[in-house]
Formats: structure tokens, sequence, C-alpha cells
């Protein structure tokens, strides 16, 4: 016991640099047998930088025949190495299960001799557990860079969630500190199994009981901040990721320098770039549910994200001559592209103004984050538009309020025992 204890210590803290995992989206259903996966988070656990990210989250070794240099699993790295039997892997996670201490599992892997040796563990695991165990509730497994078609496609059958790491958002970023990795053999698997969504889904419109495939989809993860490409460039790759893999997800994770020996890393002691990391999930979000492109979020001259407020207001203030907006008679299209209202506030707005003119208390109500709306708009009863002031007025308005509001917020994170 004490064997598993050690080796779960190491495989567990490895995991915690891929942000990649969350259970939302899976259809996985108690069909009578153990568990289901329900259909938000199963985040129950924290990163260092107070990340909210999955249990059970494990590698099944840290052991790696790869030298990436921002890879705490990298084979130069002096660490302790350590690896999970298939059987272990099956154990712990129903053990957590029944126990209530787990709603999923998210396992990954380094890659021990190739990437088809260790694709095949992380398969048996896969099937041990749907199959021997009667292990319904979710997974989200990592596929390995490399692996055969034929082993991605069983795993497929007993996963919810696929991923597969691009790591670094360009190829010549990749080379820098990957020499041995290259993006197609991320982009084979994604297509593969993308592929193999699609048939699954048309197919089971035709025949009953078709088992699922990969139903939860696909996603995948981009460190940001280790190598030097811009915002712009992150998001293009993102947007074509969403375009061609139809992902469901792109996650952004600022680097954490974690060595000395690569001077073309941040230096260890470099603050991980949260701030950007929440800008890009920002401007991911308006890409995804807001209909924005890419060269619409981020200024072309620049090619970064502005730092100091979000991507919809930085577009909002490059285009006064879209401004103000009439509340009372805008499109829904137009209207969600306001600062400070969002997709349900909207949908709201249309509604409500069936029954007459709408009035800065009724849109209060509705939930819109007014204080910010208020100089984008009009409405039955507006005191302030954008065509009256100028913009660097308004973003120092705007700024000034979110200091002001930010006075009153704890600084650290809160004990759960005071
Ligand atoms: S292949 Fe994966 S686990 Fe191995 S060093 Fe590279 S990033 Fe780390």
């Amino acid at each position: 016991m004490e064997r598993i204890e050690e080796k779960l210590k190491i495989l567990a803290d490895a995991a915690k640099y891929d942000v990649s995992c969350s259970s939302s989206g899976s259809k996985r259903k108690n069909n009578g047998s153990i568990g289901d996966a329900s259909f938000s988070g199963i985040c129950h656990s924290y990163t260092e930088d107070g990340r909210c990210v999955s249990l059970l989250k494990i590698l099944l070794t840290n052991h790696c025949i790869y030298d990436c240099a921002f890879c705490v699993s990298r084979k130069s790295n002096d660490v302790r190495r350590a690896a999970f039997t298939v059987q272990e892997v099956v154990d712990l996670t129903m053990n957590f299960y029944r126990r209530n201490y787990i709603e999923g599992l998210f396992l990954s892997s380094g890659i021990f001799k190739n990437a088809d040796y260790t694709m095949e563990r992380l398969l048996r695991i896969v099937k041990k557990l749907r199959t021997e165990e009667r292990y319904n509730g979710y997974i989200h497994l990592k596929t390995i860079p490399g692996a055969s078609g034929e082993l991605i496609q069983d795993a497929g059958l007993y996963v919810d969630r696929m991923s597969i790491n691009l790591e670094i958002p360009t190829e010549e970023g990749l080379k820098m500190v990957a020499p041995e990795k290259d993006h197609a053999s991320v982009r084979k698997p994604l297509a593969f199994v993308q592929n193999q969504i699609s048939n699954f889904k048309s197919e089971s419109k035709l025949i009953k009981h078709k088992p699922l495939f990969v139903p939860a989809g696909q996603s995948t993860q981009m460190v940001v901040g280790a190598t030097p490409e811009s915002d712009l460039e992150i998001l293009k790759v993102a947007d074509d990721f969403y375009q061609n893999y139809k992902l469901k997800r792109v996650y952004y994770s600022g680097y954490i320098p974690i060595s000395s020996d690569n001077n073309l890393l941040p230096a260890i002691g470099t603050r991980p770039p949260l701030i950007r990391e929440n800008r890009l999930y920002q401007a991911d979000w308006l890409m995804r549910f807001y209909d924005f492109k890419v060269d619409e979020i981020v200024h072309e001259s620049k090619h970064q994200l502005d730092l100091e407020i979000d991507p919809k207001l930085a577009w909002a203030l490059r285009h006064p001559e879209l401004f103000p907006i009439d509340i009372n008679t805008a499109n829904f299209r137009t209207i969600i592209r306001i600062p400070g209202i969002g997709r349900q506030s909207a949908m709201k707005i249309i509604k409500a103004r069936q029954f007459g003119r709408l009035h800065e208390y009724q849109l209060r109500k509705m939930g819109i984050a007014y204080n910010r709306a208020q100089y984008f708009i009009t409405c039955a009863d507006s005191i302030i538009n954008i065509g009256h002031t100028s913009m660097d007025w308004v973003r120092a308005q705007i700024l000034q309020q979110s200091k002001a509001s930010q006075k009153y917020l704890p600084q650290q994170q809160l004990s759960l025992f005071v």
C-alpha cells in the first residue's frame, strides 16, 4: 500500500501541469452499472496557482523517452520516476470512485519505449474499467502522439473525452524546445478521432445501440509564454483547430518555469503569465460563443491582447463608429457585442422589449453590467452615450470602476478553516 501511495504522490504531482481536463459535455448515462458522468465539471482539485482541475488526475508513468524542455517529465530532468501497472490504475480509480472521492479519471502518460507500447497500456486500463469493473463514470484520456490508429480507435470506445496536447503553439516554437516532436503527430490523431466521431454520429442515426465514441469530444492544450508566440498567433492556431478538428476546447496554460538548464525558456522564478492566460480564455470564449473573428479580437498592429481590459471591451473601444447601439431595436448578434451584455441578457432583452421600450432600471434588473454597458447603448432613458465622449475617457472610467470594486476583494485565497 505504501508503494502505491508513493507512486500516487509522484504521478499525481507530475500530472498537475496539464490543465486540459474538464468533464463537461459528456452524455454517458447510468445504465445499471456503477456511476455515470455528470453533464457539468468534475473540477475538485486545485493546482498550486489556484486553478481548479479534476480528480483523479494521474500519469500512468513519468518515465519518458523524449526530452521536451518545458516538461517536468523530460528524460534529462533529475526527478523521481514511477509507473503504475494497469491493475493499479484500475484499482485506484474504483476505490476512489466508490468512496466518492472522485467523479472521473483523467489519465495521461509519459512515453515509455514507444508510443504504441504506452497507448496499449492506456487502452487496457480504460477497457478493464468499462468491461470488467463496469465503471460508467467520466474518463478523459490523453492520446499518445504517434500511436497507431487501431489503438486510438479502440480507446475511443471506452472514454468520454480524448485530448492530445499541441503544447507549443507554432511549429517553430516547438522545434526550439522539443526538436524531436512536431505538430503533424498531433494533427493526425485529432483528424482521425474527429473523423471517427462524425462516422459514429451518422451511423447512430441508422443503427440502434451503436456504441458511444468519444462522446465529449476532443480538446488540446497550448503552453503560453514558454516560447515567443504572440496572442494573435496563438488565437489563429486555436481557431484553425476549432475549424478543422471541431475541438470542444482549447486550453491555455501559462508556462510555470521548471528548468534552469534551457536559456530559451523563462528562468525559474519568472511569474506564470496568469492574466495573459485569462485574456486568452476570454478571447477564446468570444470566438466560440460571440461570433468574433481572430482579427477582430487582436489588434493587427499590436499582436497582443490588452492585459488591462477584457478583449470585448477593447474591441468596442477600437470601434466607436459602431456605437451607441439602440437596445430597443438592435438584433441579437449586435447586442451580444456590447460590453457588459452576455448572451443570456441579450435574449432577455429581445424578449422583454416586445412589451415596450426598455429603461435603465429594467436592463439592470436583467443582470446586465450597466455600469459598463451605459457607454455603448441607448435605451428609453439613456444619459451617456459614446458619441459624446472620447474612448480614452471611457476606458479610464471603466478601469477606475473595476479598480474600486477590486479594492474590496481579498487579495489571497481565504482559508477554509477560519
Ligand atoms: S513527450 Fe510528453 S511527457 Fe514526454 S517530455 Fe515531451 S511533453 Fe513531457
